[in-house]
Order: structure tokens, then C-alpha cells, then sequence
């Protein structure tokens, strides 16, 4: 297994990164000693040796905010440990999602390609806290005619916008299109998750 092969540092430790699964976000670093890993291994749930506490802990035993490990790796010249996990809640003790959210050095701005999930994300907040005069909020609660009637209009729109190769109306009409789409997916009670998970089965 896994567990011979590791390099572990002069105070028998080894630096684990952990990311998530899904969005690939990483959330956190932390130290792992051969008792930490095992009961990783053993309950897969992530667990860590302290350094100033000088104790094991299970992250998340105080905070609710325990993390499903899903997978395990190590690098190259198996000094570092890769934990893929599934958070239940913020990896910092600080309640930020990640533990890398002070202030950054941006060189380059790149794409978001979360930003479909966290469109979704927002649908799914507005139905749960409707805001006034929200757009969102009014589809939702026409109801699936009317959306249906949006997807028809913006499948049209994004037909017309490639049938005058423009690239410009291509792309803000087919963004109208999914986000209409989305707000059907969340009224049928489909996740793009379901979606994702259809699509990857047809390449497997
Ligand atoms: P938790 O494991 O979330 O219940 O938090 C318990 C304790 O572990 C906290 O009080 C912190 O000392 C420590 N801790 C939790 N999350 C982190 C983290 N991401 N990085 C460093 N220390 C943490
Ligand atoms: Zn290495
Ligand atoms: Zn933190
Ligand atoms: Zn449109």
C-alpha cells in the first residue's frame, strides 16, 4: 500500500495537500505522521498530526466540517500526499471555503469554469430566499411553460446569432440559453452534477 513508500520528513512527517474532488479548489495544507494516515486510510475521513498542538486531529471534530476522502496520491518522489476529498462544510477554521483567501498577487485573470455550478448555485438561493424583482425569481415561479417558452426564444436567438456568423451574439445568446437551461434543470429537480454524470458515462 500506499503507506511503505512514503518519505517521511525528519520528524516522521508528510505535508498533505487537500483539494476538492469536484471543483478541484485546493482547500487546505496540513501534516500527516504514519498514525494520521492510517486512520485516513482506515475511516476515510481525513485526519492530521498538529505540529504546536503535537496531537492528532480529525478535521473537523469540533467544527461539524469533516472532510470524505475519496482519494489518496503522493508526488513524485513520494514526499507530499495529494488527499482528494468531499468537504462537508468550510476547510478553514476560519469559515472560509479554502484556506488560501487572503489578499492575492493576480498576474493573469482566468476563466471560471465553475461558473456554470455556481449559476446553478445562485438559482437554487434565489428559489430558497426570493429577492424582489429578480428575474430568477419570476421564471420560477411562472413555472415550466414559461421557461420552457425562454428556452425556445433563446434556441432560436443562438441559431440566428451563428446562422449571421457573429461570434458576439453567438456567445450572449447561448449564454441566455444556459441559464434558462439551468433554471429548467433546478424546476425539474435535475442537478448539473446528474448532468456531468451522464456525460462522463458516455465517454467511458
Ligand atoms: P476542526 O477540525 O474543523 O473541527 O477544527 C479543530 C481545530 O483544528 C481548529 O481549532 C484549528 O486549530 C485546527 N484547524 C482546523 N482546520 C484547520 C486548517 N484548515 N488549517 C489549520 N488548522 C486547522
Ligand atoms: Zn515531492
Ligand atoms: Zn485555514
Ligand atoms: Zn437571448
Amino acid at each position: 500500500m500506499i503507506i511503505k513508500d512514503i518519505k517521511w520528513n525528519e520528524n516522521g512527517l508528510i505535508p498533505a495537500i487537500v483539494q476538492d474532488a469536484k471543483t478541484k479548489e485546493v482547500l487546505m495544507l496540513a501534516y500527516m505522521n504514519e498514525e494520521a494516515l492510517e486512520k485516513t486510510l482506515e475511516t476515510k475521513s481525513s485526519w492530521f498530526y498538529s505540529r504546536s498542538r503535537k496531537e492528532l486531529w480529525n478535521k473537523g471534530e469540533t467544527s461539524g466540517n469533516t472532510q470524505k476522502v475519496v482519494e489518496i496520491a503522493l508526488d513524485c518522489d513520494k514526499d507530499t500526499i495529494l488527499l482528494k476529498v468531499l468537504p462537508n462544510g468550510p476547510a478553514c477554521h476560519t469559515g472560509e471555503v479554502s484556506c488560501f483567501f487572503n489578499e492575492k498577487e493576480i498576474f493573469e485573470e482566468t476563466v471560471d469554469r465553475e461558473i456554470l455550478f455556481k449559476e446553478y448555485d445562485m438559482i437554487k438561493n434565489r428559489a430558497e430566499n426570493p429577492i424582489e424583482g429578480s428575474y430568477t425569481n419570476y421564471l420560477l415561479k411562472e413555472g415550466v411553460d414559461k421557461i420552457c417558452k425562454k428556452i425556445g426564444e433563446e434556441s432560436a436567438e443562438t441559431i440566428i446569432g451563428a446562422k449571421n456568423n457573429s461570434k458576439e451574439e453567438l456567445i450572449y445568446e447561448a449564454s441566455d440559453l444556459l441559464y434558462h437551461l439551468n433554471v429548467l434543470l433546478y424546476n425539474q429537480g435535475v442537478t448539473l452534477d446528474d448532468i456531468m454524470t451522464e456525460i462522463t458515462n458516455r465517454y467511458k
